[in-house]
């Protein structure tokens, strides 16, 4: 059996600056895999070129054996399969927070505005705001903008979902629930590719813990060992301040 997502030489070049330089990087159906590392060094460019918001400069990518690199590849069709969480929430100021969640599936004509409405309102139950259904983004706080945004990806039923710093721009008191929320996900058997500087979630969640420097992986380990016995200096030096 393939891997899900396979990350086969990744270099990303931005003009003279090669942020990426050469990344290797297997993950299987249902794993959880946790990249840390110091600001710059190319976490959020490895985790847009999963479903090309970059374009790679050499080495290719495959995901459910579809080779997204391939010029010829339908990435709109691709992305569809690939969710995506920011650390801005990115919602709609204009639409109500089930309307934020329905946008995707009906312009993209997946589904009846029922439908569309029924999902929307399974997901709020599923990330703890059935009562909010109606309200306006603004409305709500930070974290149940995380939550309403973790929503709308699923809304599109994707098989992987990305992380990118999810919640780093949240008030400390609503980092716990955007994390639950996480981790219920990934208790579902949900791929994932978390970018982040929680390394209680990483240590609880991750079944893998990534240490990127300088556009290189540097150290990849369980958390456990990750944690209690990083063996690269850079690693250590990292932790240190981290942890
Ligand atoms: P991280 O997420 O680990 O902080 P990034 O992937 O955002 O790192 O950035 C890695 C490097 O690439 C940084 O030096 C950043 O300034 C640069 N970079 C990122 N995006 C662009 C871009 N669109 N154009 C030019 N340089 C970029
Ligand atoms: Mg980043």
């Amino acid at each position: 059996m393939t891997s899900q997502i396979v990350i086969n030489n990744l270099h990303k070049h931005f003009g003279a600056l090669e942020v990426l330089k050469g990344i290797n990087l297997e993950i299987e159906k249902g794993q959880v895999v946790c990249v840390i590392g110091p600001s710059g060094s190319g976490k959020s460019t490895l985790l847009r070129c999963i479903n090309r918001l970059e374009e790679p400069t050499h080495g290719d990518i495959t995901v459910d054996d579809i080779m997204i690199t391939d010029p010829k590849v339908d990435i709109n069709k691709v992305r569809r399969h690939i969710g995506m969480v920011f650390q801005q929430f990115n919602l709609f100021p204009h639409l109500s927070v089930k309307e934020n969640i329905m946008m995707a599936p009906l312009e993209l004509k997946l589904k009846t505005k029922k439908e569309a409405e029924q999902k929307a309102l399974e997901l709020l139950e599923r990330v703890g705001l059935a009562e909010k259904a109606d309200a306006r983004p603004r409305q709500l706080s930070g974290g149940q903008q995380q939550r309403v945004a973790i929503a709308r990806a699923l809304a599109m039923e994707p098989d992987i979902m990305l992380f990118d710093e999810p919640t780093s721009a949240l008030d400390p008191e609503m980092v716990g629930e955007v994390l639950a929320v996480m981790k219920e996900l990934a208790a579902m058997g949900m791929t994932m590719v978390v970018v982040t500087h929680e390394m209680g979630f990483a240590r609880d969640v991750a079944d893998r813990v990534i240490f990127m420097d300088e556009g290189i992986i540097m150290e990849e380990a369980p958390p456990a060992e990750m944690f209690a016995n990083p063996k690269n200096p850079r690693t250590i030096e990292f932790l240190k301040k981290v942890l």
